[in-house]
């Protein structure tokens, strides 16, 4: 980590190999973030300007927040995060002003991305008959409509949102030079529950009758964080029926996942 004034900034550990499924969508990020970061020199030579933001959207334990800091680790970039509804509850002037200085910090410690989490509590539609021109919700979306205008002449610092919502994230901001790429991450397939099952059991010691295939097949709407909880769970499970137990065993991993019910429906991905 390097100090940057006082703020320790950390570059995140984790990387592409610790998500699962998602391959296309991990070269486009790939591209997307690491080019106008490693690469600028090519840019400027060819005369074009980098990207300056990403929008990543679905459902929520996705994998989000874990493809911006993999995208960082990749990078070797520093990671400020920023949530919106925090910015959004904080006292009146705060949140602009962390939003403000979070840039500021992201310039001096660059290459960095900056990741901006429920976008849309913050980057929500103008004009809705409830807003006037002095919301905290307007006055969070200018100065961060500011702050991204003024990163044309900053380099290497890349922003990266993430919303569930995506219709609901004001036109302003998807503009060319804003959030120039907008990216689905979509619940995980069979193949990539398979991947993530793999990933969390990486560092368990499960016994040979976990058929982690059968699981991911078992495991249809389940999403990455939930797959990651029954990897736990069952390790947990295990403890508690012996604490000296050795191996995580089938069973272990049966009796959670009857007791878990995915949170998506099948009509919220279609
Ligand atoms: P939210 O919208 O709720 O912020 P998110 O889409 O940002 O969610 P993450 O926070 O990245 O999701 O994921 C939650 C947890 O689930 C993480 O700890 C991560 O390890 C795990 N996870 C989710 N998807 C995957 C995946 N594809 N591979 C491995 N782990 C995953």
């Amino acid at each position: 980590p390097s100090i940057t004034r006082g703020v320790t900034v950390e570059i995140p550990k984790v990387s592409w190999e610790d998500i699962g499924g998602l391959k296309d969508l991990k070269k486009k990020l790939q591209q997307a973030v690491e080019w106008p970061i490693k690469h600028s020199d090519a840019f400027a030579r060819l005369g074009i300007s980098p990207m300056r933001g990403i929008l990543l959207h679905g459902p929520p334990g996705c994998s989000k927040t874990t493809l911006a800091k993999a995208a960082a680790h990749a990078a070797q970039a520093s990671f400020f995060s920023l949530s919106g509804a925090e910015l959004y509850s904080m006292y009146v002037g705060e949140g602009e002003v962390l939003l403000r200085n979070t840039f500021q910090r992201a310039r001096l410690a660059a290459p960095s991305i900056i990741f901006f989490d429920e976008a849309d509590v913050v980057a929500a539609k103008r004009g809705g008959s409830s807003s006037n021109s002095t919301s905290v919700g307007e006055r969070l979306l200018s100065t961060l409509l500011t702050e991204m205008d003024g990163l044309e002449q900053a380099k290497g610092i890349l922003v990266l949102a993430a919303t569930n919502r995506p219709h609901a994230i004001d036109a302003a901001l998807m503009r060319p030079g804003r959030f120039d790429l907008v990216l689905y991450v979509p619940p995980p397939d069979l193949e990539a529950r398979y991947e993530i099952l793999c990933v969390h059991t990486r560092n368990m010691r499960i016994g040979n009758d976990v058929d982690l295939m059968q699981i991911a097949e078992d495991t249809e709407l389940f999403t990455g964080a939930e797959l990651e909880g029954l990897c736990v769970e069952a390790g947990i499970v295990a403890l508690r029926e012996d604490i000296s137990a050795t191996v995580v065993s089938n069973r272990h991993f049966q009796t959670v996942k009857a007791s878990l019910k995915p949170a998506l429906t099948q009509a919220e991905i279609n």
